[in-house]
């Protein structure tokens, strides 16, 4: 029986070995680190994937499912990923070749690495329906619970947006609010109970939200927006903005500055059975303005009565706000920049209206003639409660 030395010796005659040099020459191969789960927590080579040597015949046609691509195999020092890369000849891979010294020689020699943040176990269990997901998964757990995202409002849109943004683990929300919860409310506002009436709607949505997810934290802005606090506001850093005003005012100023500002603002609106939704993208797409320039005179601005909603229908409408604000945050999918999507409730109908930037809007076109805030005179807005 030969010695582990001498069957090592044996399999390097038979396999390629590279130095870190001619590795990194190989143009597109791919980086296979065969070490444990300890060690590769503790720092590796960025843009290798993990496929320790245990798990490596089961899982390697995953990782590279073309079996004449180069290969780069590396352990701590050359010896796992020498036998490594023996196993992977064996299944067919025609153009492995293991690291001379491995992660312990790159490191010494001053090459570039990557510490990878890891979640503690208590929010692996917490998120784990969202790590198991690969458009997500830890990766994207940690950009959710480093996101920062802006409520316009703690009413009918902001409720489950705070709700699914909170369940999510966004890390810090922001909610803007000046209004006290009252009983009419409550046919929708759900993240406000009885438990809360009379109570700033930003406190009674902070105390829903603490209860729901510690690891949030709720930043309270228990003010009107207005042209004088907006900026401040922003300049607290938010990377989306859910707009759920029930009024043009707010629309137009939070449109404005998330133009100068460069945030992008997930818009809801919603009316009876119908509710609408899209993604103002600055620089990619229109905004706000590029739809309706200047809002309503207030003469022409119908009834002053309160409008009537469906209840659930701001827990949809919201609901695809959130997932857009989400979506934004991990940098997934296809946001709706550019797309107003319409939702009939009464004859659950989605359709989608194209919308395009104008080179003449007023505030995002090509030649700005909105430099400033305006504070529009608040009136009714056909009862576009929220
Ligand atoms: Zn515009």
């Amino acid at each position: 029986m030969p010695t582990y030395r001498e069957l090592l010796d044996h399999v390097k005659q038979e396999i390629s070995e590279l130095d870190a040099r001619a590795a990194q020459e190989l143009d597109g191969a791919a980086w296979i680190d065969v070490r444990e789960a300890d060690e590769w927590q503790e720092g590796h080579i960025p843009g290798a994937r993990h496929v320790p040597r245990g798990f490596l015949e089961s899982r390697i046609e995953q990782a590279v499912p073309d079996k004449s691509a180069d290969v780069v195999l590396y352990c701590a020092g050359g010896n796992r990923s020498a036998f490594a890369a023996k196993t992977l000849q064996e299944l067919g891979y025609g153009n492995v070749h293991s690291l001379i010294g491995g992660f312990t020689d790159w490191k010494r020699n001053g090459l570039d690495f990557t510490v990878p943040r890891t979640l503690t176990p208590e929010k692996r269990t917490r998120y784990s329906r969202h790590i198991l997901i690969p458009e997500i998964g830890e990766e994207g757990q940690l950009k959710l619970l480093d996101a920062r995202i802006l409520l316009i409002g703690a009413g009918g849109l902001g409720s489950p947006a705070a709700l699914y943004l909170a369940a999510a683990g966004v890390g810090k929300l922001g909610i803007i609010d000046a209004d006290i919860v009252d009983e009419t409310n409550l046919q929708r506002q759900i993240v406000h109970s009885l438990n809360t009436l009379g109570e700033p709607k930003v406190d009674s949505a902070k105390r829903t939200i603490q209860a729901l997810n510690p690891d949030v934290e709720v930043v309270g802005y228990r003010e009107r927006l207005t042209s004088e606090n907006i900026d401040k506001i922003l300049d607290d850093g938010w990377d989306v903005i859910v707009d759920g005003a029930d009024n043009f005012p707010t629309r137009y100023l939070v449109n404005d500055a998330s133009v100068w500002h460069g945030i992008p603002v997930v818009h809801g609106s919603i009316y009876r059975f119908e509710g609408q939704v899209t993604v103002f993208k600055p620089k990619d797409g229109p905004c706000y303005r590029c739809l309706f320039p200047e809002p309503p005179p207030p003469e022409l601005a119908p009834s002053c009565s309160e409008g009537g909603v469906l209840g659930v229908l701001p827990g949809i409408v919201g609901s695809l706000q959130t997932n857009e604000a989400i979506k934004l945050a991990l940098g997934i999918g296809d946001p709706l920049v550019g797309r107003l999507l319409l939702f009939d409730a009464l004859a659950t109908d989605f359709s989608e209206v194209q919308i395009e930037r104008r080179a003449d809007c007023p505030v995002c076109g090509d030649h700005p003639t909105i430099t400033e805030y305006i504070d529009y005179v608040e009136f009714c807005a056909a009862g576009r409660g929220n």
